[in-house]
């Protein structure tokens, strides 16, 4: 599958926002976006041109789209998809987004960072209501159970990332059971229970075009 190799931490620096890409990373004073919170590349300091209106919402859909870690034809479906859908389409697509399997794993804080709760999908590792989905873009619905399979329960990488995760901190769609492993999908995330601040209107202002 075609995969971004670039720097991760350029997207952050090229669109001045926290993707969180890195996992612990993100949280120290390592971050790049800390340290340099300008655009990458030569003239990164000296760009600061008032943006047209098509350079904000371009900016935005790459902010929803790099936080999701997806490539544009992929984001692009789950836009149509999100468009057809009753509703207002903006929270439709982070609906859907928020609920990828490799979301909701990240989300739960099996694993730091969205990459890394990818991987632990694709390497079989989680099961939904009990059966083994290795399909990161597996959408999830209210009342599935999301669960680390039995032969990763004793996986570091986990409970690493699980200690610093307090269950009244996971997000009010999700509820988490630490000591099985497992996070139930209780209801469809809201708006509000999204934490990104990015403006997903303009997304959808830039696709409708
Ligand atoms: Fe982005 Fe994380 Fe890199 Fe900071 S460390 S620039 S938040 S990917």
């Amino acid at each position: 599958m075609a995969r971004y190799t670039d720097a991760k931490c350029k997207r952050c620096r090229a669109v001045g926002y926290k993707l969180h890409l890195k996992g612990e990373r993100c949280l120290g004073p390592k971050c790049p976006l800390e340290r340099k919170p300008y655009p990458p590349g030569q003239h990164g300091q000296s760009r600061r041109r008032k943006k047209s209106e098509y350079g904000l919402q371009l900016m935005e859909k790459q902010k929803v789209r790099w936080t999701y870690d997806l490539l544009e034809k992929q984001f692009r479906n789950t836009y149509e998809k999100a468009n057809r859908m009753p509703g207002v389409t903006g929270e439709n697509l982070l609906s859907m987004l928020e609920r990828r399997l490799d979301m909701v794993v990240y989300r739960t804080g099996f694993m730091p960072s969205l990459p890394s709760a990818r991987q632990l999908v694709r390497h079989r590792h989680i099961t939904v209501d009990g059966r083994v989905v290795d399909i990161p873009s597996y959408i999830t619905q209210p009342g599935e159970i999301i669960e680390v399979r039995e032969r990763a329960r004793k996986m570091e990488a986990i409970h690493t990332s699980l200690r610093r995760v307090k269950s009244a901190n996971v997000l009010p769609h999700l509820e988490l059971d630490k000591a099985r492993l497992r996070v139930t999908l209780t209801a469809m995330p809201t708006r509000e229970d999204i934490p990104e601040t990015f403006n997903e209107r303009a997304v959808v202002e830039l696709y409708s075009k």
